[in-house]
């Protein structure tokens, strides 16, 4: 299977930080074989042939082509709570909303909302997600349907640790080499997870050969909290246990002090940044310049549905580059390469996957995008494409997504999914559950 893009302005996001115009990608078994740029007319294109017995010819002028966005940091189910709970502290949002509901969830609801997410991913550009949830198993599934790219992550806590290795089990056969599903264990945080509990999955996660991805400092009381109880932070807590490594990702990383900054590098540990959702919890601003400074790697995630409303990585990438620059009174901080890179490169590092992902480089899977830069917001044609991408671009300027060389969303499309039947069943599946909160307060 051979497919041809043409004629794109391709941003490659390689080291070089390239941005390429009128130029073809072919893609041969899901992977980017050949680059060519008509203007450079440099030759990495071996054969005009290739181009003209192409399967798919996929004309681009007028598109921006991106690597595919990755979402670092997410929870697929909670899009059944959707603009539920909202304009509460995390505490209160968690103990008054969200867990009573979790409670209640079963393994179809769950499906039936990450089924949900997926889509809005795959519209939205977004072609690998980072998950921390509950019958990751399950989510598999839908994943392995619906084409997208995950790494599933089984939350643990105090009350789960029991179960939960029966569920990591169901869900490492999944796991292939270099497939499209990898899995690591989620530590869920210090307020949920004992020391007892945090070393279980240590040992776990060792016996499996695999890293983690936990919440972490998250918010002032988490911070207090854990002072008070073990007599250190939530970041030397978590590496106390042997959790904090190169193959660790640390979401919210907020509540840090410089010994929490110097640990998290020196161990190589990535951080993921969720700004929407922080903001909407005001749960604080992530130290993203001191993290930069120390050689922390941080890539960018949305963090659940319900503290956000959205999975939304474009309006992610604006509003984590905003609230930085006010945050610092810097307009230099956290400027449009960087989002980008966040969003692309950060999150290929972030869980593990770089020789793969994150940028359009030969040799690297086609997981790509395109958006449209016809569009009333991209005119005039922009000079700054990377600011036009974060600044002015919207989700629904994605006019393809296209994961392992295969499309998966065109022109709003979803080849071979049914849209208005997940739709439907994530709506009854909220409904299903509203109704029995109601029964249950
Ligand atoms: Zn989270």
């Amino acid at each position: 299977m051979r497919t041809v893009i043409k004629n794109a302005t391709v941003v490659t996001m390689n080291d070089a930080g390239d941005i390429l115009h009128e130029a073809d990608v072919v893609i041969e078994d899901g992977r980017i074989v050949t680059l060519f740029s008509s203007l450079t007319g440099e030759e990495a294109y071996p054969s005009v042939e290739k181009r003209r017995s192409a399967d798919v010819q996929i004309d681009a002028e007028g598109d921006v082509l991106l690597p595919g966005l990755i979402n670092a940091h997410t929870h697929l189910a909670m899009s059944l709570f959707r603009n539920y709970g909202n304009d509460v502290a995390l505490k209160e949002w968690l103990e008054d909303y969200i867990w009573p509901l979790e409670a209640h969830l079963t393994r179809e609801e769950i499906v039936a909302g990450a089924k949900l997410s997926i889509l809005e991913m795959l519209r939205g550009g977004t072609t690998t997600f980072a998950d921390m949830y509950m019958e990751e198993d399950a989510i598999a599934e839908a994943v392995k349907e619906m084409g997208i790219r995950a790494l599933l992550c089984p939350a643990f806590t105090d009350g789960s640790i029991a179960t939960r290795p029966e569920e990591v089990k169901r869900l490492a056969a999944y796991q292939k080499p270099e497939g499209r599903i990898q899995m690591r264990l989620a530590p869920h945080a210090v307020y949920t997870c004992s020391p007892e509990t945090l070393h279980k999955v240590k040992a776990l996660g060792d016996e499996w050969g695999i890293g983690f991805h936990l919440h972490l400092a998250e918010t002032r009381e988490e911070d207090e909290q854990c002072r008070k109880t073990y007599g250190m932070s939530p970041t030397m807590l978590m590496d106390r246990a042997g959790l904090l490594g190169p193959e660790t990702m640390l979401a919210h990383a907020i509540w840090l002090d410089d010994d929490d900054i110097a640990c998290i590098a020196a161990r190589g540990a990535c951080c993921v940044y969720n700004p929407v959702s922080n903001m909407k919890l005001a749960s604080g601003f992530m130290p993203l310049e001191k993290l930069h400074r120390a050689g922390v790697t941080v890539a960018l995630g949305t963090d659940g549905p319900s503290s956000n409303n959205t999975q939304d990585m474009f309006r992610e990438m604006l509003i984590g580059s905003l609230i930085q620059k006010g945050h610092m009174l810097d307009p230099t901080a956290a400027d449009a390469h960087t989002m980008l890179w966040m969003a692309t490169r950060g999150g290929a590092l972030a869980i593990g996957q770089e020789k793969d992902l994150g940028s359009i480089e030969v040799g690297k899977k086609a997981d790509l995008i395109l958006v449209d830069f016809r569009h009333v917001r991209h005119t005039p044609k922009p000079e700054d494409i990377e600011a036009a991408l974060v600044y002015a671009t919207a989700s629904d300027d994605v006019r393809l997504t296209m994961v392992d060389g295969v499309l998966r969303m065109q022109d709003g499309r979803f080849p071979g999914q049914n849209e208005e039947a997940i739709c439907q069943e994530a709506e009854n599946a909220w409904r299903k559950l509203h109704e029995q909160k109601g029964q249950h307060a």
